[in-house]
């Protein structure tokens, strides 16, 4: 996948919330900042222990900087956002203007290619630094043991605000509601879709206002790629009469359908196995954080999917991407008439018949 790729950008970390979910370690050694964790023998040789490489990297730099790191993390990457913290300290919201960190992960077990990876990184973000794009920060190394990742990770994960009134809650936190918010109880496991990643914040920030423009009512929606559920989970929320959510990944499904059932959405809410088209009647909304490739191809697919006065709202277009999206939706027959940014994401709101609901 390429490093547009939003969960080639962010998933696959041994354990846990693939699209921001940080690993934390709490009992191992921080090896030395030349790799030195490949030199002696602090527990890195045994199976499951992994090297964690972390860099602070301006919105601007994520990208690159999870390239580069993912160049040597057969364990994954993860991109954990900086925070502003709200409700007294309880919750968060994302704050885009403040670097986030990039983590990537490598088996410690084999010293020499750690060595080997962690002195090509460090001279690939030489090199980048040196492109004079926006700051870097340096790399740290350190220790960090599987068997205490599976639930480490959830420490990161804080009840988030997104748009409004959307609040996301993982399932493992409290939360004190204020009397408009919109509160998703979310668990994402290893789906997509714990609300930390731009991709899936801009498709919320969209839905909001074209439910508050739809209000009471959202109609029918659908959710292509729905992940760990969660943008099927607000639509629900949100006043959606009824909700079709699809992704070819079982994974997905099984999490989808468990937060589905945890905000009591079971009822109008279908979760499937597969993709577009859905051989479903028309939707009032269609819901797709894919990637920029998928939504070229797919454009058709989703077009059909709409009700003559629908909307879609597609999000995952890496900035460079974004051109490519425009000219397969009009292709398609659709009516760009909103963007949305955040750094280098971009999320698109279409019409079939060119006017907003
Ligand atoms: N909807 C969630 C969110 O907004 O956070 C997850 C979005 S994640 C970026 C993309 C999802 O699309 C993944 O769960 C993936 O399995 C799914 N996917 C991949 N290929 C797909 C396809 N051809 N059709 C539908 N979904 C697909």
């Amino acid at each position: 996948m390429s490093s547009a790729d939003p969960v080639a950008a962010v998933g696959g970390a041994p354990a846990g919330g693939s699209d921001g979910g940080a690993a934390d370690d709490d009992g191992g050694t921080a090896p030395d900042d030349d790799g030195g964790a490949a030199n002696d023998d602090e527990g890195t040789s045994a199976d499951g222990t992994w090297l964690e490489l972390s860099v602070a990297a301006d919105v601007e730099a994520v990208e690159a900087v999870s390239e580069i790191l993912g160049r040597v993390a057969s364990g994954g990457t993860s991109v954990e956002p900086a925070f502003i913290l709200s409700d007294e300290g309880l919750g968060a919201f994302v704050d885009a203007s403040r670097p986030a960190t990039v983590r990537a992960y490598l088996p410690a077990r084999d010293r020499t290619a750690a060595r080997t990876a962690i002195h090509d990184t460090r001279i690939a973000l030489g090199h980048l630094q040196a492109f004079g794009i926006r700051p870097i920060g340096d790399l740290d190394v350190r220790v960090v043991h599987e068997a205490d990742w599976a639930e480490a990770w959830k420490a990161h994960f804080p009840v988030l605000r997104v748009g409004r009134r959307l609040v996301i809650r993982p399932t493992w936190r409290r939360h004190a509601r204020r009397p408009d918010d919109v509160v998703l109880a979310l668990d994402p496991g290893m789906a997509f879709g714990t609300g930390l990643h731009p991709t899936t914040r801009l498709c919320l920030a969209a839905l909001e206002v074209v439910a508050d423009r739809a209000a009471p009512a959202l109609g029918r929606v659908l959710d292509v790629g729905t992940g760990s559920g969660i943008l099927a989970i607000a639509a629900g929320l949100l006043g959606a009469d009824a909700i079709v959510g699809v992704d070819p990944d079982p994974i997905a499904v099984d999490a989808a359908r468990a937060n589905i059932g945890r905000n009591g959405l079971a009822r109008r809410t279908r979760i499937r196995a597969g993709s577009v088209p859905t051989g479903e009647p028309p939707f009032d909304i269609v819901l797709a954080n894919l990637i920029a490739s998928l939504l070229v191809t797919l454009a058709p697919d989703l077009s059909a999917e709409l009700a003559p006065d629908g909307t879609l709202i597609a999000s995952g277009i890496f900035i460079d991407r974004e051109g490519d999206v425009r000219a397969a939706f009009e292709a398609a027959g659709l009516t760009v008439l909103d963007r949305l940014a955040e750094g280098e994401w971009v999320a698109l709101v279409a019409t079939r018949n060119g006017t907003r609901l």
